[in-house]
C-alpha cells in the first residue's frame, strides 16, 4: 500500500501552498456548466486556508495546446471558486502562467489568501514535463500539494515535475481517490465483481487482464462484448467490431475460465437498422445478429443477468456504458446497471468517464459509495498501474 504524505503532514502555516488542482469544467459560452470539480477541491483548499497557508492554485483547462487562448482561460473558475469559499480569489491572468505579474501577485500573498494561477497548459512544457516550466511553477512556493486526480496518470510539469522540487504531498481528494480504489484492489471483500463496457476492447486489454487476476466475475456490456461474440464464433452484423482482436478475447475468454473467474457477456442485445435514435430496433439473442443490423444496448435478459450478480457482490466496480446512452432507446441497459448499483449494500465503485455520468444523469449518484473523479486514472489503476502523479509525492 502507498504510504504517501497527506497535507496534513506539512507544517504549512505562514508557507505559500502551490496546489495542483483538477479545475477541467465543462463550459459553454464562457460559463461553467457543472462546478462539481471545484467543489471537490474546497476541502483541501478550506484546509489551508484554516491553516493560515498562502495558497497558490492551478490546474489545466481543456487543451489551449500550448497558447494563451483566450476561451480556456481560468478566470470563470477563479469567480466561482472565490463564491463557494465566501471569499476573493486572486487570479493571476498571465500568458505565460508564471509571469511578472503573477510572481509580484504572489509576493504580496498573506496568510489565509488564495491565488490563482492562468491554465498550466497555456505553456506548450506542461505536457512535456518541461524542466523549465516545472522549475518556475516551484519558484513561487514553499510547499507542494497534488490535488488532481484526473490528471494523475500523466508526467507533467505541473503535477510530476513540480513534485521533485518541493517537499510534496497529496490532498484530500487524491487521498481518497487512492484510498478507496487502490484498497479494493489489493484487498476486496469478496464477491468482487467488474462491469466493463464502452466502445473498444483495445483501451481496456490491461484492465481486463489485470482483473482477471482479482475478480470472481467479470461482466462485459458494451461496444466492446461484440469482438468477444466473434471469438465465440458468432456474427455480430454491423456491431462495433475489432477484428485484430479477436485472437485476443479468445484468449481472454481462455484465461477467464483457466482462473475460475464467472466472465458474462450479454445474452441478449437491442439492434437498430443504424446508428441513430431513430432507427428501427429489436431485442434479439447474442448469437442471433442478423445482417445489416448492429448492436446498441444489452437486452432485457442481459440486464436480469447481471442484476443478479450485482445483487450478490460484496464489491463491484464499474467502468464504461453498456450501450450507446446518449440515445435513449438505446440507454436502457446502461440506466439499470446504475440502478442495479443502489439497490445491493456492495461497495459500489464508479470508474470516472461516461458511467460516471450516466450515474449522474440517472440521478444516483449520492447512493454510490466512490464515484471517481478521473476515467483514464482510474481504468489505470483497475489496470494495476503506478500513477506517475502519485508515485512522485514524498513518501510519509
Ligand atoms: P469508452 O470511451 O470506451 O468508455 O466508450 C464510451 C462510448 O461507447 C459511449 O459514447 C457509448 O455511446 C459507446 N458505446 C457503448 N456501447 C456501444 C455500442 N454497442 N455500439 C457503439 N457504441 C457504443
Amino acid at each position: 500500500m502507498l504510504n504517501k504524505k497527506s497535507v496534513t503532514d506539512l507544517a504549512v502555516a505562514g508557507k505559500k501552498v502551490l496546489v495542483r488542482c483538477d479545475f477541467n469544467v465543462p463550459m459553454k459560452d464562457g460559463a461553467i456548466t457543472n462546478d462539481a470539480r471545484i467543489e471537490g477541491a474546497l476541502p483541501t483548499i478550506q484546509y489551508l486556508i484554516e491553516n493560515g497557508a498562502q495558497v497558490i492554485l492551478m490546474s489545466h483547462l481543456g487543451r489551449p495546446k500550448g497558447e494563451a487562448k483566450p476561451e480556456f482561460t481560468l478566470a470563470p473558475v477563479a469567480v466561482r471558486l472565490g463564491e463557494f469559499l465566501k471569499k476573493d480569489v486572486l487570479f493571476a491572468d498571465d500568458a505565460e502562467v508564471v509571469g511578472e505579474n503573477a510572481k509580484t501577485m504572489v509576493a504580496g500573498m498573506k496568510d489565509g489568501d488564495v491565488l490563482l494561477l492562468q491554465n498550466t497548459r497555456y505553456r506548450k512544457e506542461e505536457t512535456k514535463n518541461g524542466e523549465e516550466f516545472a522549475k518556475e511553477l516551484a519558484s513561487l512556493a514553499d510547499l507542494y500539494v497534488n490535488d488532481a486526480f484526473g490528471t494523475a496518470h500523466r508526467a507533467h510539469a505541473s503535477n510530476v515535475g513540480v513534485s521533485s522540487l518541493l517537499p510534496s504531498a497529496l490532498g484530500f481528494l487524491v487521498k481518497k481517490e487512492i484510498d478507496v480504489m487502490g484498497k479494493t484492489m489489493e484487498a476486496p471483500e469478496r464477491p468482487f465483481v467488474a462491469i466493463l463496457g464502452g466502445a473498444k476492447v483495445s483501451d481496456k486489454i490491461g484492465v481486463i487482464e489485470n482483473l482477471l487476476d482479482k475478480v470472481d466475475t467479470l461482466i462485459i456490456g458494451g461496444g466492446m462484448a461484440y469482438t468477444f461474440f466473434v471469438a465465440k464464433g458468432w456474427s455480430v452484423g454491423n456491431s462495433l467490431l475489432e477484428v485484430e482482436k479477436v485472437e485476443l478475447a479468445k484468449s481472454l475468454l481462455e484465461k477467464a475460465e483457466a482462473k475460475g473467474v464467472k466472465l458474462l457477456l450479454p445474452v441478449d442485445n437491442v439492434i437498430a437498422t443504424g446508428f441513430s435514435n431513430e432507427a428501427e430496433f429489436k431485442t434479439v439473442a447474442s448469437n442471433e445478429i442478423p445482417d445489416g443490423w448492429e448492436g446498441l444496448d444489452i437486452g432485457a435478459a442481459s440486464i436480469k443477468l447481471f442484476e443478479a450478480e450485482i445483487a450478490n457482490a460484496k464489491t463491484v466496480v464499474w467502468n464504461g456504458p453498456m450501450g450507446v446512452f446518449e440515445m435513449s432507446n438505446f440507454a436502457r441497459g446502461t440506466f439499470a446497471v446504475a440502478e442495479a448499483l443502489t439497490k445491493t449494500d456492495a461497495l459500489t465503485i464508479i470508474g470516472g468517464g461516461d458511467s460516471a455520468a450516466a450515474v449522474i444523469q440517472s440521478g444516483y449518484a449520492d447512493k454510490m459509495s466512490h464515484i471517481s473523479t478521473g476515467g483514464g486514472a482510474s481504468l489505470e489503476l483497475f489496470e494495476g498501474k503506478v500513477l506517475p502523479g502519485i508515485d512522485a509525492i514524498n513518501e510519509k
